[in-house]
């Protein structure tokens, strides 16, 4: 079996992410700013956060005597108080169920169905959407058979009549803090159930362990201390209760010093103004929420000056499409590649390397990888594309309450089939062709919805494109097919959109090989459905063609 890596580093396994909190991977006093928020204008140094989740933990434990290893849902905006609350968990020994406050009462209730929390502690100003999704949880949870007690709900941050509340029911004086827990051995003992993204089912529930983020911090800071240094300041509008923001500003930034300016909720106009304020070094953003401010103005009005990298993962993207945006400020494109299943991240580009379209960087320090042909476990040629599995660390050890995703996610012991379909370079480099899932077979070939929206994307007269497949009965295969959200300038008449439609159909095709050229047409859609990560859903999308289209 030919398995690629960048090296290996030392990765200890008795240390615990409370542990953590309290060491550094370079010399920061303990008044060192690592958070600051819009939600309740509060900020928070390295110091205060080691005491108030240590006091908190105190009161949670005093008060409520929670289970070791106890779950937790934790339905909290992007804040200081979602730092504090999610240490202190930790310190008592739980386990934090994440789940994004701004999803609608079904996606919420899933997510509780997910994670069957003892405890939830929720934003106090959107009590009643919790109280909803926690009858969404117990009808989906009744219907599965499983019975469920009804959790014990904290409010944090507005307090709610009638309900405990983290701020004032929970804090113990000062110099009371809970004793820091050690754990011989972290690689089992469960820190978080992260929810995925839901991109191709209903999300799962990650079960990532102490081990699993320790690792992954340690790796991601030996492989490129630079980029992540004491100065690094960040406005954050994605939430943190994905994985692709957690660990920054929870695990990265006590350890490394990095500071995050959180906001509660989508505002880019927010996001920039404040980003001029505090002289922000760094952006992010999956490629949905950088496009947007390639298109917009901000760069114009706000100060981006100390710019220094703009950050983009989460889903495929061309970018050249990102060309314009990255000469309106003196950042640099950084590509990342990770998923919640490895607690973070798999691969990041270096600050001081250039790497070729679609290259998203070099695996992180003590992961394994390996490419294999679909569904079979061998190997594929050198140089050929594969599906990616992955060992190391920092990977999960398997869905909660959910064996039969964990096996098929797990075709050998210790190697997670990540489902991406990858190629390595000889020099160790990964670029991410597509999703096996989402691959369209067109007779027997194999075409990448990614490649092809890239094409589309480039395309003058393109906002933003989907492609998948759809099925031709007559021929019996699967067809390349396009939803295209076209620019509004260009979307003022029908007779304008299919003539818009005709032109980007026949571009595509002219650049593509044969097997991959349009064959379901171009289709006209206002909007591309998404996930709250900002991923295409194909599924739903690959059912709206009764719309214009260049057929
Ligand atoms: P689900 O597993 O529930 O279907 P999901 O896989 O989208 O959802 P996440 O764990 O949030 O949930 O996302 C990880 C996936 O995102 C990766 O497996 C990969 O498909 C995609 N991804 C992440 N980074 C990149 C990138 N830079 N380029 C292309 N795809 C990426
Ligand atoms: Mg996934």
């Amino acid at each position: 079996m030919r398995i690629y890596s960048s090296g290996t580093i030392d990765i200890p396994r008795n240390v615990n992410l409370t542990e953590l909190l309290h060491k550094t991977g370079r010399p920061l006093p303990e008044s060192h700013l690592i958070a600051a928020d819009s939600l309740t204008n509060r900020s928070i140094t390295l110091g205060e956060l080691r005491d108030r989740a240590g006091r908190i933990a105190k009161a949670l434990h005093d008060k409520l005597q929670p289970q070791d290893q106890a779950r937790w849902a934790l339905i909290v905006p992007n804040s200081v108080d979602f730092l504090e609350i999610f240490h202190a968990i930790l310190w008592t020994g739980g386990i934090v169920a994440p789940i994004n406050w701004a999803l609608k009462d079904a996606e919420i209730g899933h997510g509780i169905a997910v994670s069957q929390p003892k405890y939830i502690v929720a934003y106090g100003a959107i009590m009643d959407l919790v109280n909803r999704a926690i009858r969404v949880a117990e009808k989906e949870l009744d219907a599965a058979g499983t019975t469920w007690q009804r959790p014990v709900v904290v409010s944090i941050v507005t307090p709610v009549p009638g309900l405990l509340h983290i701020g004032t029911d929970f804090l113990a004086p000062a110099g009371q803090r809970l004793p820091i827990p050690h754990y011989p051995d972290t690689s089992d003992r469960v820190a978080t159930i992260h929810l995925s993204s839901g991109t191709t089912g209903k999300p799962k529930g990650v079960q990532l362990t102490h081990l699993n983020y320790v690792a992954n911090v340690l790796q991601l800071f030996a492989h490129d201390p630079k980029q992540f240094h004491a100065g690094s300041r960040t406005v954050t509008i994605t939430p943190w209760a994905h994985i692709g923001m957690t660990t920054m500003p929870l695990f990265n930034a006590p350890y490394m010093g990095l500071f995050h300016h959180a906001m509660p909720s989508y505002n880019l106009e927010q996001m920039a103004a404040i980003a001029g304020s505090c002289q922000a070094t760094t952006f992010q953003g999956p490629p949905s929420v950088v496009l947007q401010m390639a298109r917009s103005d901000i760069t114009k009005r706000f100060d981006f000056s100390h710019a220094q990298t703009i950050t983009v993962g989460g889903a495929n993207f061309k970018s050249d499409v990102l060309d314009p945006l990255l000469k309106m400020a003196p950042w640099k494109l950084v590509q990342v590649y990770g998923m919640t299943e490895a607690a973070g991240y798999v691969a990041f580009q270096k600050l001081d390397e250039e790497v070729p379209q679609g290259v998203v960087g070099y695996l992180l320090p003590s992961i394994e990888a390996c490419l294999k042909k679909e569904g079979t476990g061998e190997d594929v040629p050198e140089g050929a594309a594969g599906e990616l599995w992955l060992r190391g660390p920092n990977i999960t050890k398997g869905y909660l309450f959910n064996s039969d995703a964990t096996r098929s996610a797990f075709p050998a012991p210790g190697w997670y089939n990540t489902g991406d379909v990858c190629k390595i370079d000889r020099l160790g480099r990964i670029s991410i062709v597509g999703r096996t899932k989402e691959l369209i077979k067109y007779k027997g070939f194999q075409v990448s919805p990614a490649e092809l929206e890239s094409y589309i994307n480039s395309h003058p007269a393109v906002s933003e494109s989907g492609v998948a497949a759809t099925w031709d009965e007559s021929q019996l295969t699967e067809l390349p097919t396009a939803w295209v959200v076209l620019k509004d300038e260009v979307a003022h008449s029908p007779a304008a959109i299919k003539s818009a439609l005709k032109d980007i159909h026949a571009s595509i095709d002219a650049q593509v090989s044969g097997y991959k050229k349009l064959r379901g047409g171009v289709w006209h859609i206002k909007a591309l459905p998404k996930n709250a990560t900002g991923k295409i859903l194909r599924k739903p999308m690959a059912a709206m063609r009764d719309v214009p289209s260049s057929l």
